[in-house]
């Protein structure tokens, strides 16, 4: 079985992905950290990133390992021989993968990855074109979304308000736009998705939902 979870940054999408997983006893694919992955290698490599073929060969060449540990989402990232668990999480990374996500063949490497390991049991996937364009049949599909104050305000707590909330805002715009308008599998919710609005609920209400539905 899929369950697909898309929604907008900072909508608590691998949070409540990690939960549902654990509490069904699925696993758990972060289909976002695999773009982050190749976005850290590209700059790492300096390959410029509107260089659309050479970060399709990374894409196809450099295996993505999710280490889990009991852990449904992962303990650790690996990209070829590189632990990438914490350097896939810098604002650094958080603007590169921008335009890294929107090359086509880039997409089209990864999405056969995702295929292909969500394919070998029950997954729980998170991403943003899960329930249109990765597992158009999931059997159930979760478009998880909040008010962008909301979800600015959620990061700047969990950042430990340690982060410019005007710069958290901003940045949750930019990326709700750029991920919403670029040409190749846009975020959108699919027809068949269920629409779910956390913004006045909490984590706990969410997961829940999701369990009663799958149910
Ligand atoms: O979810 P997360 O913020 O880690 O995703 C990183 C970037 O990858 C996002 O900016 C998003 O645009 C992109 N992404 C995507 N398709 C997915 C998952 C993430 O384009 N399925």
């Amino acid at each position: 079985m899929i369950i697909a979870i898309d929604g907008p940054s900072g909508a608590g999408k691998s949070s409540v992905a990690n939960d549902v997983a654990k509490k069904l006893g699925f696993s758990c694919l972060d289909t976002g950290a695999m773009f982050r992955a190749i976005a850290w290698k590209a700059v790492r490599k300096n390959i410029n990133l509107s260089d659309e073929d050479g970060l399709e060969q990374i894409a196809i060449h450099d295996k993505i390992a999710f280490v889990h540990d009991n852990n449904p989402r992962y303990k650790d990232i690996y990209i070829d021989d590189d632990k990438i668990t914490d350097e896939i999480r810098t604002p650094e990374i958080d603007r590169a993968v921008t335009p890294v996500c929107k090359h086509a063949k880039v997409r089209k490497a990864l999405l056969e990855q995702q295929r292909e390991i969500a394919n070998s049991g029950n997954y729980v996937v998170d991403g943003r074109d899960i329930g249109t364009v990765v597992f158009p049949n999931a059997e159930l599909k979760i478009f998880l979304t909040a008010d962008v104050e909301e979800r600015a305000n959620r990061r700047f707590l969990q950042n430990n308000k340690e982060q410019d909330y005007d710069y958290i805002l901003e940045d949750l715009k930019r990326r709700d736009y750029e991920d919403s308008h670029r040409e190749v599998a846009p975020l959108k919710a699919a027809d068949d998705a269920i629409i779910l609005d956390s913004t006045n609920m909490t984590q706990e209400e969410v997961v829940e939902k999701i369990c009663n539905l799958v149910n």
